[in-house]
């Protein structure tokens, strides 16, 4: 009786061992983990929509930035794929150019209007990358992160977690060939292989062939290639979680 209660303590006991250790290697390995935040901008639910299996093929999570009164079928698909929906003023407009007033209704107001539909806006992209420290300091007590648009970043989870961060456009303009992207992707997924726990925001707008948009091949080329080096996809909202 006696030899038994000793065998079965002692199963609890490395039980227990066993599960801290599991624990301890998963919580190394999410913070060794790196990522990207891909986000797009704007609104372009139709263009969007139909790259929902890709992202889901290469199990990306991605954060729409959108412009729009209230939320839209568009945004409850987008958090069923496990999407994050995020604001990006209702009008597009520079923020930098209206009174506090404005900015209240373009801005702050429209959290509340989507919080009564069930969506909890956190994370705020400024329309043209326009911002000032003002800017920042009242709409940080709403949002927990606030994105620019202008210069690649690579930070730790940390940074991005909070405050301003920025974020460089991977849109077509900024390319005169795929290989000249595929280059730039590949140079990117090299340093962040090479800074454990690593992250970077990158965005685009609609998918397809235009100038402030990203083709659907040079997407999946991202998505691809990030994938095979082990990169994840992050939205926003995930780590402000974490
Ligand atoms: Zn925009």
């Amino acid at each position: 009786m006696r030899k038994k209660f000793i065998i079965s303590i002692s199963i609890i006991f490395f039980a227990i061992i066993l599960i801290l250790g599991c624990v301890k290697i998963y919580r190394v390995y999410k913070a060794r983990q790196c990522g990207i935040l891909l986000a797009f901008d704007d609104y372009n639910a139709e263009s969007w929509e139909e790259y929902f299996d890709l992202f889901d093929r290469y199990n990306a999570k991605v954060t729409f930035f959108v412009n729009a009164t209230e939320p839209t079928d568009f945004c409850y698909d987008a958090i069923e794929r496990g999407h994050e929906i995020a604001f990006h003023t209702i009008n597009h407009i520079d923020m930098t150019t209206i009174t506090e007033e404005e900015v209240y209704i373009q801005a702050i107001k429209p959290i509340e209007t989507f919080r009564e539909h069930g969506i909890e806006l956190t994370s705020f992209s400024y329309p043209y990358g326009a911002y000032s420290g003002e800017l920042n300091d009242l709409l940080l007590q709403y949002y927990k992160v606030l994105r620019g648009a202008y210069y690649y970043q690579v930070v730790g989870k940390d940074v991005m977690r909070h405050g301003f961060v920025e974020s460089l456009s991977i849109d077509n303009i900024h390319y005169s060939s795929d290989e000249e992207f595929e280059k730039h992707i590949d140079s990117i997924i090299a340093e962040l292989s090479r800074n454990k726990g690593a992250v970077v925001g990158l965005f685009s707008h609609a998918i397809g062939g235009g100038d402030w948009c990203i083709t659907g091949e040079r997407l999946e080329y991202l998505l691809q290639k990030a994938n095979e080096a082990g990169i994840q996809f992050y939205t926003y909202k995930e780590l402000q979680q974490d």
